[in-house]
């Protein structure tokens, strides 16, 4: 509601297929819904029933198959608003809200604004929701990681994660995979002194043992242990052996060594 305060939205995390996440973000006061990505119809209408609501929007994040192919099951019973990147436009299904890098709409009250986040693929976008002090990042920023490049480049990749670095550090960054064990078996080979990171490992294990999600994550606990956020971090150059080297080429090295790990 303009002129107020508004509440932030609830946001639910749906796991979905082997380790895909959506989620949805809902404003009580309007009762507007938006689902960010639709990798599997069945779990994501079953949250909707759980919570008695109805899907006003759907942003998609970027083209691929596991974070689109619920689309139609879900659309069957909840006709909502499909938005995502007009970059994208003829390989994501149908759009009724192309958008771009700077672009905002609103999901009731809450403003909702669109980053360019190109590097996993190109036309991949995050969105970002200040009042509710979230984004959603998919496969750009994830927790301990970033996606694989399949069309960008890592300066790309780089950029997006700088633009998504340099929101608050409240920030809840919402990702689309569970990849975080992984990711941490490889961020404590490039950075093995950070007692940030040691810590958030021993988490993540506790965490996965217990059978709880990892994401989302906290975006100043990203930037304290993510190594793709600390390619300027001088303990990890020097570990690198690249004390003093440009940021660029030092993401570049950590993001081959984790395509070779
Ligand atoms: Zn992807
Ligand atoms: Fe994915």
């Amino acid at each position: 509601m303009k002129g107020q305060k508004a509440m932030p939205l609830e946001i639910v995390t749906i796991p979905c297929l082997s380790d895909n996440y959506a989620f949805l973000a809902h404003d009580a006061t309007s009762g507007q819904t938006a689902l960010i990505d639709a990798p599997e119809a069945a779990p994501i209408l079953q949250a909707l029933d759980d919570k008695g609501w109805t899907l006003s929007h759907v942003l998609l994040t970027h083209h691929h198959w596991d974070h689109v192919d619920g689309l139609s099951g879900i659309l069957e019973k909840h006709p909502a608003q499909v938005v995502g990147a007009a970059a994208d436009a003829h390989r994501l299904p149908s759009l009724d809200l192309q958008v771009v890098e700077g672009d905002s709409f609103e999901i009731g009250g809450e403003q909702v604004q669109v980053l360019d986040v190109s590097g996993h693929t190109v036309g991949h976008v995050a969105y970002y929701m200040p009042q509710s002090a979230a984004v959603f990042t998919a496969d750009s920023l994830m927790a301990l990681g970033c996606g694989r490049l399949f069309e960008g480049t890592p300066d790309q990749m780089r950029a997006s994660l700088s633009k998504l670095a340099a929101l608050p550090d409240d920030t809840l960054v919402c990702s689309g995979h569970e990849y975080t064990q992984s990711n941490a078996k490889f961020a404590i080979t490039v950075d093995p002194d950070n007692p940030d990171l040691k810590a958030r490992i021993a988490d993540i294990e506790r965490a996965r043992a217990a059978g709880e999600a990892t994401v989302p994550s906290i975006l100043a606990l990203e930037k304290a242990t993510n190594p793709f956020l600390r390619a300027a971090d001088p303990a990890i150059q020097a570990h690198l052996g690249m004390t003093g080297a440009r940021p660029e080429a030092v993401f570049a090295e950590i993001r081959g060594r984790k395509d070779r790990f």
